[in-house]
């Protein structure tokens, strides 16, 4: 409620029209605009500013009081990253290059149109992804030599191991969409081992021999550039994807995420969580999808394992970093951002908005956890917490054992 009644306070300062004399003030007080101001502190902004991200990060323009100190940016937009586009469609990336404390985890938002194929090809990291729209085939082979392809939908995961070789194609309709996350914060997606790449770099003798064909056979190979995100036509049926009746490997490299039971739920929200236990393949991404309803919160907790790499799907919502020595930060988030959690440090996050809030809490970790900052006040021994808060024993009652992730309204 402070929250929202803040907001208000920041609409009516606005509205009131800080006494200026200048035309330009005037119109930003006419128009409502935000102001980086509280009672007794800031000021208006007569100088240039970009209005529309000043809208879109309140707690950034005017932080809350208890925000203090130096803390690195723990946020950036993918509709700030540079867009690589193919025939078959986009793709851009959010490394330790945009958002330099991403040291564990880097992350690419990828659109694959119907038949639109990401080239054959394999990387040094592993790469875990999350199907944020439509369909897709993918395809991969196991160094038994197994054949792995399967079609994928909204809330499905995949994960291949570094080396695997694989593939991603959109099906008929409209495609995909999918966020994929490196375990390397220094990840390239323009650094990965493409097919086409080693062809045109080996000598055709030798390539003549490898495959035991003449090496005017690869005489039509288009260059690297051409590919990497092409246009093609629509796979055939699953059904008819392994002519040879290779071996396969059914459901090794996905899991559906959305499927799973939530492990809370309620109306306030709820988490499920996929890591190495339920996932077995995927040994360095471990993963928690949220929701939270209007006005509730994933309550105040850290993390024992790793940093947290975020990503928002829908809503919006804000997160206070607590990062010891008196130091917090408070961000913005909304689809299509990612956030970022140093290891161990203590933080929330609130939906701001009126519509579900629905963000990916990813680790670089074979394991999921966190530690409730309620749940460790209530199973403490009472004396020893009231020695330290001042407080009766009403409050030492009213704090849950229970682990509760996602706090009411
Ligand atoms: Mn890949
Ligand atoms: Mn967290």
């Amino acid at each position: 409620m402070e929250y929202l009644s803040r907001r208000t306070l920041l609409a009516t300062t606005a509205a009131a029209g800080i006494a200026t004399g200048l035309s330009s003030l005037s119109a930003q007080a006419a128009e409502g605009l935000p102001q980086p101001q509280r009672p007794g502190h800031g000021g208006n902004d007569p100088g240039p500013r970009n209005v529309a991200i000043d809208r879109q990060n309140p707690d950034i323009l005017v932080p809350p009081a208890t925000d203090s100190g130096t803390l690195p940016n723990l946020a950036f937009s993918f509709s700030n990253a540079h867009v690589r586009v193919g025939t078959g469609g986009w793709t851009r990336q959010v490394t330790n290059r945009e958002l330099p404390i991403s040291m564990t985890v880097a992350g690419v938002d990828m659109r694959l149109n119907a038949g639109g194929i990401r080239e054959m090809h394999w990387h040094k990291a592993a790469e875990w992804s999350y199907m944020l729209y439509g369909k897709a085939r993918i395809t991969a082979m196991d160094f038994d030599g197994k054949l792995f392809v399967e079609d994928v939908g909204v809330g499905d995961l995949w994960y291949f191991p570094p080396g695997v070789p694989h593939s991603i194609q959109g099906l008929e309709g409209d495609g995909c969409e999918f966020l994929l996350v490196f375990d390397d914060g220094g990840f390239d997606e323009n650094n990965t081992f493409l097919l086409s790449d080693w062809i045109k770099h080996t000598p055709p003798e030798v390539l003549a021999k490898n495959f035991g064909m003449p090496a005017s056979v690869f005489a039509k190979v288009p260059a690297p550039e051409d590919l990497y995100i092409f246009a093609s036509a629509p796979p055939k049926p699953l059904s008819q994807e392994n002519p040879r009746g290779v071996p396969t490997i059914p459901g090794k490299f996905s899991h559906r995420l959305l499927a799973q039971k939530p492990v809370a739920a309620g109306n306030s929200g709820s988490v499920r969580i996929a890591d190495s236990s339920i996932f077995p393949a995927s040994k360095t991404i471990a993963a928690a999808y949220v929701e939270v309803s209007p006005g509730a919160m994933r309550e105040m907790h850290w993390h024992p394992n790793n940093d947290e790499w975020q990503y928002y799907i829908e809503g919006q919502g804000r997160m206070t970093v607590f990062a010891a020595q008196g130091q917090a930060r408070t961000f913005d988030y909304r689809a299509g951002d990612v956030g970022y959690v140093p290891f161990a440090t203590g933080h929330y996050i609130e939906n701001t908005g009126t519509t579900p809030l629905r963000f990916l809490e990813i680790f670089k970790s074979d394991y999921y956890a966190d530690v409730s900052f309620n749940q460790w006040l209530a199973v403490s021994p009472p004396e020893l917490v009231k020695a330290h808060l001042n407080v009766d024993q009403a409050v030492i009652d009213g704090l849950r054992t229970t682990k509760t992730p996602i706090v009411p309204a």
